[in-house]
Formats: structure tokens, sequence, C-alpha cells
């Protein structure tokens, strides 16, 4: 089984190949096998938490 995988498509428009790369690779950039231009992996889009568990001290009271 393989783990996650991220999927990018390769900006540049004449190539426009799908790209799978390891979760591990986000932030990071990799090099498109297509073209050669180097893709930035998008970090990891902020996911809507279950419940905020932090502290926040509100002062609204
Ligand atoms: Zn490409």
């Amino acid at each position: 089984m393989a783990s996650d995988s991220v999927r990018i498509m390769c900006p540049n428009l004449t190539c426009r190949r799908v790209l799978s790369v390891p979760e591990e690779a986000r932030g990071r950039s990799v090099r498109c096998r297509g073209c050669g231009s180097t893709i930035r992996v998008p970090a990891k889009p902020s996911q809507p938490s279950e419940k905020p568990a932090g502290g926040a001290p509100a002062d609204a009271a």
C-alpha cells in the first residue's frame, strides 16, 4: 500500500503533466518528469478542525 500522495499538475501549459509526489514533498519543490520544470508542491491545505482544542484567552466576557 502506498502512503498518501499529492497530485499536482505541471503549470507548464505545454506539459500539464500530472505528477504524484509523496506527502513529505509538501512545501518543497519537485521537478516535472515531463518538461523538467520545477514545481512547488503546495503545503497541506488547512482542513476544518473538528474542534479547536486551544486555550485562546477570550476577553470578551
Ligand atoms: Zn511539466
